[in-house]
């Protein structure tokens, strides 16, 4: 479809004007379209149908606008995802919820997605400078002054944490100086230990899937503010990873999807988008959606290999420069059942050593079959990520049955997501700011361009980087836009 064709058909079709989704063309079903692209009408384009796009489209429905999700995958649920593996659901994208996360709670509730709680009963296995220790509760047993390093650290992480408006990081106190270093440098002037700071290194690529040399210390106080605590974000029992989703964590969005219907189009990814003074066409693979506005769900750095026209705002457009995405792979073992948990373990291991340096048991809700999860995260996942399959494979399956004994050395399955190599994602678990650009781009992170507001959990204000924070950012935005209508 020509440029002109596109400008000419403007944005405020009949089916635009707020006539609502019956008034929408019969030919516009969910699909993965194929030939000549179809032209479409609606109040509001969204971008995007994981959790926040879906949530987006969702709450606008209920106002009664007319929306169309379009979504370059050939299915809903971006980051998260589950797929079967012997006829178990396995998450191979986000899974916990925890308290406070209430968003994704209560939309889970209301699409009828029950959670479960993580299997957290027993001993937990440490591994360090080659030697293992059993210990129970959230601190690994290390030596007396890395406790009291690491606990010293944590107290003023938070402390700072609380100075960080969450709205606007970038107008903290402390906001230049904070800024303008790694959490790297954070720790290595202010921890005296090794082992405190080998906590938390562990820590950080927990919750980034990077290093702290990666994150700017601003960024990390204000994710640590947006989660509560620090604990809160590294804990089981009371923290982000406490519960889990009968069926998986993609089932909430593909029930929100099932609602939707015909608004949401698969395999149809953006590839342009133009402003014009009336509204805003959305051009992508399969169809050219023309919209009074539009929301983009994206995170930033797949956001910014969108085509703008005109160009976005150059403090907008360098954000999205600056906004890299983490380094993970998620491995799973599967074995007949739990076995770890006969001799008194909880299937959590914590190690100095990669690839895997956290596991948890990730088993079904009736322990039916057991999995192992373990995440290859930040340094480790740059290093393992390009090497053969089974060197990697066989590397994991070596960790696991050094923790949990032989049998764990002969899964019955193994799967492994490599998110760095996902196209529609570039990286996981989210996008972090490295020094300098909170304080000179944040600004531009939910600041709409005319017709293109901006969601995704990366937009966040509460529990950023989260499935919650997902949540949250498609009914900011769907209120955002809801008022212009
Ligand atoms: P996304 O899910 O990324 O949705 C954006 C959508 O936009 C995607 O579907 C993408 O395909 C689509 N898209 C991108 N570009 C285009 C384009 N040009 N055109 C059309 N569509 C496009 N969170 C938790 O709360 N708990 C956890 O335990 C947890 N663990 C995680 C573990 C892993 C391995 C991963 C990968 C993530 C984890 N997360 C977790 C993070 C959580 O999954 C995300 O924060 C959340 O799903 C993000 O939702 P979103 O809608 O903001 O973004």
């Amino acid at each position: 479809m020509s440029q002109s064709r596109i400008t000419r058909r403007g944005a405020l079709g009949a089916a635009a004007t707020g006539a609502g989704v019956a008034a929408l063309p019969a030919a516009a079903e969910a699909h993965r379209g194929h030939g000549r692209r179809r032209s479409l009408s609606a109040d509001v384009v969204v971008v995007g149908a994981g959790l926040s796009g879906l949530t987006t489209a969702r709450a606008l429905r209920a106002k009664g606008h007319s929306v169309y999700v379009l979504e370059a995958r050939d299915r809903v649920g971006g980051r998260t995802w589950t797929k079967h593996v012997r006829g178990v659901p396995v998450d191979f994208g986000g899974q916990w919820i925890g308290p406070g996360q209430t968003r994704i709670a209560a939309l889970a509730k209301a699409v009828g997605v029950p959670t479960f709680k993580t299997y957290n009963t027993g001993l937990n296995v440490y591994q360090r400078l080659g030697t293992l220790k059993t210990y129970s509760g959230a601190i690994p047993p290390a030596e007396p002054a890395a406790i009291g390093d690491i606990a010293v650290a944590l107290v003023a992480l938070d402390r700072m944490a609380k100075e960080v408006p969450l709205d606007a990081p970038w107008t903290a106190p402390k906001a230049r100086e904070w800024d303008s270093q790694t959490l790297e440098t954070w720790k290595l002037t202010h921890m005296t230990t090794d082992e405190g700071r080998l906590l938390l290194d562990l820590g950080i690529e927990a919750v980034f899937a990077g290093e702290p040399r990666d994150v700017s210390l601003l960024h990390v106080l204000f994710y640590i503010h947006s989660a509560g605590s620090f604990e809160n974000l590294i804990n089981t029992a009371g923290g982000a990873q406490e519960s889990r989703f009968v069926g998986g964590s993609q089932t909430v969005s593909k029930r929100v999807a099932a609602k939707l219907g015909r608004r949401v189009l698969l395999g149809t990814p953006v590839r342009r988008i133009v402003q014009g003074r009336r509204g805003v066409t959305v051009e992508s693979d399969h169809a050219v959606v023309h919209a009074r506005y539009c929301v983009i769900t994206a995170p930033p750095a797949l956001a910014a290999r969108i085509d703008y026209h005109p160009i976005l705002p150059a403090v907008r457009d360098q954000l999205t420069q600056r906004m890299p995405m983490g380094s993970v792979l998620k491995v799973h073992a599967l074995y007949d059942r739990p076995f770890w948990r006969d001799t008194g373990r909880t299937g959590q291991a914590t190690s100095d050593t990669g690839p895997v340096k956290v596991t948890y048991d990730n088993s079904p809700p009736n322990g039916g079959t057991g999995v192992l999860i373990g995440f290859i995260e930040g340094e480790e996942a740059r290093k393992w990520g390009p090497r053969p399959l089974a060197q990697r494979r066989a590397a994991v399956i070596a960790q696991f049955a050094k923790w949990f004994g032989p049998a764990a050395g002969s899964p019955r399955a193994y799967v492994e997501q490599n998110w760095m190599e996902e196209e529609w994602s570039r990286g996981c678990y989210g996008a972090w700011a490295p020094p300098g650009v909170l304080l000179d781009y944040g600004t531009a992170l939910r600041k709409p361009v005319g017709r293109i507001h901006w969601a995704g959990t990366e937009t966040s204000t509460e529990w950023c980087g989260y499935m919650d924070g997902a949540v949250r950012s498609g009914e900011r935005v769907a209120a955002e836009v809801g008022a212009l209508l």
